[in-house]
């Protein structure tokens, strides 16, 4: 059966069920920006804007903070609850439209409950498809278990959750009590959003667009976070309108290097960086539409929600309705079946650069691309899965230097690799993956990896 290409299922159907809080990477960015800014109250020192769908598993051990803090071993009460919900509200123009139980849960429960979600929403075939997506495409490791690291990921960091179905939220007891009052914030404002623009329906309706997905969690998770820092910055009489207040509190760490996180410092660079996405750029995401359109951006981003990952990190492109190209790739081979297809957009193309030919390459080529396409196919008899992937860039240049990198890509995912031929737009080749062409026409560069034969197909026009 062809599945639909989406970045980690499992992590997605984890989102869709429930939303997470979660502590590493976010918590200890969190930490250091606030440690620049000792204005701010410290609740906000501790816990931050990690509630992706997915995260590692820190969850094992000790929690995480610095000097031991008094363990969150009360649950809000009602008064409290009821209090962040006004300031959420006052922020947001949301309306409140009921109060919301909350409840501790220890880490054994949060991994039971990580796994009973898992089993009743994720298809084996689904996680299947996209292991096999993220190891043709040397985003991971032969032997990585997606499920598991998922597991692991997320009861590593779950600090605090929001449950869609049962409109419930929980609370892990290890949190701290400054974590605790930051999540408080984070998942009382997921909880608001959801009483306003349901938001399992909102996460849900992307059919299977792995690009329009990501965009869409960007949405959930970073108006979260940022209404975090806004809250918190309005009890000290600030807010992120101030340009100077926000340049301090939304600056971002790209690297911790978290020894206390195991799980997520040592999970591969795709799952670390589509992790934080949401978190991070969601955060400055609503910032501009917060910028751009005052309270009402809120609610706009609901109403219209963004397409893609480069929707999400140029808002101009938001704005503009700017959508990624979708190129045509050559036809499946007689002997063949597709098996899985997707894009892969600005934010995946990123990671695939910084992984194999460095963060500035990333960072300059990432914004030039169009859009991409992929797909893999299995061999009827053979099982072989061979992978088509074609990209378009904004020039000649950008397409240059992208042929160039990807030549990095192949050279480096494979153990063996020989090249048969090579010059300024063809390379090509054997791998113990089996034959592969890489050939750059004008903008578009199509590789082919994994065939029995050499590959032909040229580029469409
Ligand atoms: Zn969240």
């Amino acid at each position: 059966m062809l599945q639909r290409a989406r970045s980690n299922p499992v992590g997605r159907a984890l989102a869709l069920a429930l939303v997470v809080l979660l502590t590493s990477l976010g918590a200890q960015a969190a930490e250091r920006r606030f440690l620049r800014t000792e204005t701010l109250p410290r609740q906000l020192r501790a816990a931050c804007p990690l509630c992706p769908a997915l995260l590692p598993n820190a969850a094992l051990q000790e929690p995480p903070q610095e000097p031991p803090q008094e363990p969150a071993s009360r649950i809000p009460t009602a008064q409290e609850i009821d209090s962040v919900l006004r300031e959420l509200s006052a922020v947001t123009g949301f309306r409140v439209r009921r109060q919301l139980p909350f409840e501790l849960i220890t880490r054994d429960q949060v991994n039971k409950y990580l796994k009973e979600q898992i089993r009743q929403s994720v298809k084996p075939d689904e996680i299947r498809a996209e292991e096999v997506t993220l190891k043709k495409f040397g985003f991971a490791p032969a032997d990585f278990d997606l499920k598991q690291t998922t597991i692991d990921l997320l009861t590593e960091q779950a600090a605090a959750f929001y449950d869609f179905h049962r409109k419930k939220l929980f609370i892990s007891d290890w949190a701290t009590v400054n974590m605790r009052d930051a999540a408080l914030i984070h998942e009382l404002a997921h909880a608001l959003a959801d009483q306003n623009f349901p938001i399992q329906k909102y996460l849900s309706k992307t059919n299977n667009d792995s690009e329009a997905s990501m965009a869409r969690e960007a949405v959930v998770e970073g108006q979260a976070s940022w209404l975090m820092l806004e809250v918190t910055a309005r009890r000290s009489g600030r807010s992120l309108a101030d340009p100077e207040t926000a340049r301090r509190l939304m600056a971002t760490d790209s690297d911790s290097s978290d020894s206390e996180y195991p799980v997520f410092s040592k999970a591969p660079l795709y799952l670390r960086r589509t992790l934080l996405f949401p978190y991070d750029d969601g955060e400055r995401f609503q910032q501009a539409i917060f910028l751009h359109d005052g309270k009402p951006a809120f609610a706009r981003v609901f109403r219209q929600a963004p397409a893609s990952t480069a929707q999400i990190m140029h808002p101009d492109r938001y704005f503009s309705g700017e959508m990624p190209t979708s190129p045509d790739l050559p036809k499946t081979l007689k002997h063949a079946k597709p098996f899985v297809e997707g894009q892969l957009g600005e934010l995946e193309t990123r990671i695939l650069l910084e992984q194999y030919a460095g963060a500035d390459l990333a960072e300059s080529l990432g914004p030039r691309l169009k859009g991409s396409d992929y797909r893999i196919d299995e061999a009827k008899a053979s099982h072989r899965m061979t992978l088509l992937y074609l990209s378009d860039w904004s020039d000649e240049d950008a397409a240059t230097r992208y042929f160039d990198a990807y030549q990095k890509v192949l050279r480096a995912k494979w153990k063996q690799i020989e090249v048969t031929a090579q010059d300024d737009a063809h390379f090509s080749g054997k791998s113990e993956d089996g034959y592969f062409t890489l050939v750059r026409d004008g903008v578009r560069i199509l590789s082919q990896e994994g065939f029995i034969d050499p590959p032909v197909t040229e580029p469409r026009p």
